[in-house]
């Protein structure tokens, strides 16, 4: 089965909609999105304006905050708390990555936890490890979505995660262990990685390695979710997975694009209008 990322972004959008109509109805209050961008990275740039369509699409107002390369530490650091101190501003999202010499650890951290909603200030990254509630990366909570939508089983399963970003691998290992998965996690210096991807029931990839996952390296019967997006030399998207390999053995598989990709603008949208909701006092959902 191809696990398309179409249907369940629109069921998330379609609820999101639905939450911030209700919210304007009771509160007056428009969730507003600040997306903040330093220097022109092309690919960055797609992504800022596909945000803002999205957000267009369900109500919420996107803020642009466009920024030449060169922006001081001590400048985004000073804009990103102004921000937060911004009572018509709901959620912050700071593009990543950042130009060389600006740090993306110091700047997450001038962001208001309760306006994190990329979930990456050291704050929501604790509470994710303590398994409290608050904001959740959106890529990895975008995975779980569609491992739920098409009636995956997590608990109890042998999950395996390549790649231990903080962005991605990390925070899915803990939303996997907070489903009650048995969650292994392998990076470079992992010894044997086809031994640990050939025990998964659930396969979750965030290496940014074009096709490096090949069909001798599945269980037959797994679920198998692509996270990478690679830009190959012909200008061709390419997952991490190869999916004419993989796709025989898997119960289900993202496809690349048209995946995992079109969650993370939907669930950030989601944790935008949750955010909006707390800070009114309206908690959603
Ligand atoms: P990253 O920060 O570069 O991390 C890559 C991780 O993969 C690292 O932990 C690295 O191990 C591991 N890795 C690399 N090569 C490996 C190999 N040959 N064998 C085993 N592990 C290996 O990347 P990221 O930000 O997590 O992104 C990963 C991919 O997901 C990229 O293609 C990115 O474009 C994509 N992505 C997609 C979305 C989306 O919305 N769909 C969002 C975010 C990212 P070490 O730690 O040992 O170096």
């Amino acid at each position: 089965m191809i696990l398309h990322g179409k249907p369940v972004q629109e069921r998330v959008l379609a609820d999101v909609k639905a939450g911030v109509a209700k919210l304007k109805a009771a509160r007056g209050v428009t969730p507003t999105l600040a997306v903040v961008l330093v220097g022109g990275d092309p690919a960055s740039q797609v992504y800022v304006g596909h945000k803002r369509r999205a957000a267009d699409s369900v109500g919420i107002t996107a803020q642009d905050h466009l920024y030449p390369e060169g922006l001081g530490q001590a400048e985004l650091n000073a804009l990103l708390r102004r921000l937060s101190g911004d009572p018509s501003v709901h959620g912050i999202l700071l593009q990543l990555p950042l130009p060389k010499g600006l740090d993306e650890t110091s700047a997450l951290a001038a962001i208001s936890p309760e306006k994190d909603v990329d979930g990456l200030h050291p704050t929501n990254l604790g509470r994710l490890l303590a398994g409290e509630p608050g904001f959740v990366p959106c890529t990895p909570a975008g995975c779980i979505e569609i491992l739920d939508h098409y009636g995956a089983k997590l608990e109890g399963a042998e999950t395996v995660i390549v790649g231990r970003s903080r962005l991605v691998g990390k925070p899915l290992g803990q939303l996997m262990l907070g489903r009650n998965a048995t969650v292994t996690m392998c990076h470079t210096r992992t010894r044997d990685l086809r031994e640990h991807t050939r025990r998964a029931d659930v396969l979750c990839v965030a290496a940014g390695r074009p096709r490096m996952i090949t069909g001798d390296m599945v269980k037959d019967g797994a679920w198998v979710i692509d996270i990478g997006v690679n830009r190959l030399e012909t200008g061709k998207l390419a997952g991490d997975v190869d999916f004419a390999s993989v796709a025989p053995h898997a119960a289900g598989i993202t496809p690349v694009p048209g995946g995992v990709g079109l969650m993370t603008i939907a669930m950030l949208l989601k944790n935008t209008l949750a955010a909006a909701g707390n800070l009114a006092g309206a908690p959603w959902p």
